[in-house]
């Protein structure tokens, strides 16, 4: 039903930022998902979808969104497929919340965890989401088993899960990284880098109704594996001195 008076939140408490790639079946359970829980948090929030050049008709229904719910609703449409690094930053950029919330739009993410997010973000500077049951593929599972193996080992970092896009940042989190495309699944360690506290709290996991996975182990394990060394490289040369006193 529509709904027909508007609410503003001027800053609200959360921003959700949702990357959609192709979602379009995902879009109406995904929202009002989020509307049913996160108005019983009382805390007030803003949805930030980003349309990472959909080729169906989500952009037609996120529109729709705007006008048709009574939440406060951003849509930043990209003129083309960039990747979802480059939707989480566009994300980050449009978010006026004191805690920015990533998810996928698959509903694969419980909404139901963030409570559980914000509690250790009182503690922690970015809280990420670890998929107890993963409800994926046979595959998909292994296969993220050993690229999380790797990934630790090579980038010497000790994260269990940085394939969950659900994660909680303090706002100041996301305005220190400089992010490139792929970055998004070293979120954790880029953090860790420029000193901010870090911690995985369990989370549910969903399997995926509607659409499509869009990665698979052909299109992501060598733009991966490349990734993973330019990180590797990255905290091997980050600058790292303390200035013991400055004279003048
Ligand atoms: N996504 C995106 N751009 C892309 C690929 C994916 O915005 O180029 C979005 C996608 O719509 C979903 C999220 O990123 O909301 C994660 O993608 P997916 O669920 O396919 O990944 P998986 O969970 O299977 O690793
Ligand atoms: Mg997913």
């Amino acid at each position: 039903m529509k709904e027909k008076t508007k609410r503003k939140f001027v800053n609200p408490d959360l921003s959700i930022i949702i990357p959609i790639y192709n979602e379009e079946e995902n879009l109406r359970p995904l929202t009002l998902e989020l509307k049913e829980v996160l108005e019983t948090y009382g805390h007030s929030f803003e949805i930030i979808f980003i349309n990472d050049g959909s080729k169906d008709s989500s952009i037609k229904i996120l529109k729709e969104f705007v006008k048709e719910f009574n939440m406060n609703i951003k849509v930043i449409n990209f003129e083309k497929n960039c990747g979802q690094t480059a939707a989480f930053d566009a994300g980050f950029k449009q978010a006026g919340g004191e805690v920015l919330i990533t998810m996928d739009a698959d509903m694969q993410n419980d909404p139901r965890d963030i409570p559980l997010l914000l509690k250790k973000l009182e503690e922690y500077d970015l809280v990420c989401g670890w998929r107890q049951k993963r409800e994926d593929s046979f595959i998909k599972k292994a296969s993220s088993i050993v690229a999380n193996w790797v990934r630790n080992k090579i980038s010497e970092e000790s994260i269990q899960d940085t394939g969950c896009s659900l994660k909680a940042f303090r706002k100041e989190v996301p305005r220190h990284l400089k992010l490139f495309s792929g970055m998004h699944r070293f979120f954790p360690t880029l953090a860790k880098m420029e000193g901010f506290s870090v911690v995985e709290v369990k989370v549910n996991h969903r399997p995926r109704i509607y659409g499509k996975s869009k990665y698979n182990i052909r299109n992501r394990i060598i733009k991966s594996f490349l990734d993973l060394l330019a990180v590797r490289w990255m905290k091997k040369r980050r600058l790292d001195y303390k200035i013991k006193e400055i004279v003048q």
